[in-house]
């Protein structure tokens, strides 16, 4: 066996290949049980595997735009949220991937927004991998402490050096958007042609889609539509190849999205400078306008106490913006941090600005009138809005066939997947009695109760 060590995980020779099929069947048939002690039911895989994968920007009811009959099939022999996977606020890629990861709210996991100033240092973080950003601990980093193995594909946040995980070429390839989807899809499953012993116990897998589109011509879009055919045809492949490598009924598949997507247009639009007859605001008080608008205003050094005044400020904003007489004011209402809403758990962090604006629903922010007027599509809004919305399904042994579970936020997932692999989990958000809910006990199969 001497002569595997020295073969690249991803270029396994035939005779590899050979060997670890007949390894893999011989030790399948001879493992005696799982950790609970139950006969472990599976022939292909000696212990609980979980493959998760995350399709950007996939808004519920995208699967309805088209013909999806891979997703279809997840659904039906699978668990579903029924009306969708709730995201965490703000509804962006980067704090929901790394929610999905760590169970943890950004206040807790530290990335605030996609990219942000932090008011305290100044310092700028821009999906950056300096590990001071990213807090918690996130599943491949619980995998690793734990002595199991994990295997990143392009996660946001899995290129960040964290205690046991250093991010290894062959497990953690760094994001490359060129590499196409069938290629990852191709890489991810060639991890299952390993000896049986170097299958990894977590995989994750990303595609930046139907999110561009989404962005570019907004989500009802045609070519929205035929985006989503070409990510169901992806989920087709790796069905395929978990079929062809008869593990599909044992590999617990775990299907979701970080967020929606809704049409915005530059009509709709809430213009700062129309706020000057209340308060003058000048632009380098803002960090980010919309969806979330983020503020920090600078005030001099003869100003005692700046925490009255951002008071003042956003007192002085809200009337304006309810007077009636800004453009559209009535759809952004202006908070302290610690005055935002609690389901939003968005205040308990000194990255998150003192001042927040919670934008409605496919309503924009500028400073004042420029640019063009046109529409497209965006996220970042109010998680409560069903158009932020993204999918969930499992699939597998862990997973009861055709079950539909009440819609649920994507911090909950963390527990859900240390509880398939038996990892103890790190603190987070998550329930742990939300896992009862929505898996079967380890072992049992079979029909929906
Ligand atoms: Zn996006």
């Amino acid at each position: 066996m001497a002569k595997t060590k020295h073969v690249m995980y991803l270029k396994l020779s035939l005779t590899l290949l050979i060997l670890a099929h007949v390894l893999a069947t011989t030790n399948g048939l001879d493992s005696p049980s799982s950790k609970t002690g139950r006969p472990w039911p599976f022939k292909k895989l000696n212990k609980p595997v979980v493959l998760m994968i995350s399709c950007d920007g996939f808004r519920f009811g995208y699967q309805f735009k088209t013909d999806t009959p891979n997703i279809d099939l997840l659904i039906s022999e699978g668990t579903e949220a029924k009306s969708g996977l709730i995201p965490v606020f703000p509804t962006m890629t980067f704090p929901n991937h790394y929610s999905i990861a760590t169970g943890l709210y950004p206040a807790y996991h530290g990335i605030i927004m996609n990219s942000f100033t932090d008011p305290v240092t100044g310092d700028k973080f821009n999906k950056g991998l300096d590990p001071k950003w990213w807090l918690g601990e996130p599943l491949w980093v619980t995998a690793a402490n734990q002595g199991r193995k994990a295997v990143t594909y392009f996660w946001p946040g899995s290129e960040v050096p964290k205690d046991s995980w250093t991010c290894p070429k062959e497990l953690c390839p760094h994001y490359n958007s060129s590499v196409t989807f069938e290629e990852r899809v191709d890489n991810v499953l060639s991890y299952f042609d390993l000896p049986q012993s170097d299958i990894p116990d977590f995989l994750m897998l990303y595609f930046d889609q139907p999110d561009k589109e989404g962005h570019e011509y907004g989500p009802d879009d045609p070519r929205v539509t035929a985006a989503v055919g070409r990510v169901d045809k992806m989920i087709g492949r790796v069905i395929q190849g978990l079929k062809k490598r008869e593990i599909f009924d044992e590999v617990n598949v775990i299907l979701l999205g970080d967020h929606g997507m809704v049409t915005n247009c530059d009509m709709k639009t809430i213009y700062i400078d129309d706020l000057a007859e209340w308060v003058k605001i000048p632009a380098d008080w803002i960090n980010a306008y919309s969806p979330v608008l983020a503020m920090n205003p600078k005030w001099g050094k003869d100003v005692k106490n700046p925490s009255e005044k951002n008071a003042e400020l956003v007192a002085k904003m809200n009337e304006g913006l309810s007077s009636g007489k800004v453009e559209n004011g009535e759809f952004l209402q202006v908070y302290l941090k610690e005055k935002l809403p609690k389901r939003l758990h968005y205040s308990e962090s000194s990255r998150i600005p003192p001042i927040v604006g919670m934008v409605g629903e496919g309503l924009i922010v500028r400073q004042n009138r420029t640019g063009v007027h046109e529409c497209y599509g965006d996220h970042g809004y109010d998680n409560k809005y069903f158009s932020m919305r993204s999918i969930f399904i499992g699939h597998g042994p862990r997973f009861k066939q055709g079950k539909k579970v009440p819609s649920f936020e994507n911090v909950q997932i963390y527990n859900v997947v240390a509880e398939i692999l038996g990892l103890r989990p790190a603190s987070n958000n998550g329930s742990s009695l939300f896992t009862r809910s929505i898996l079967s006990s380890s072992g049992e199969t079979g029909e929906v109760d």
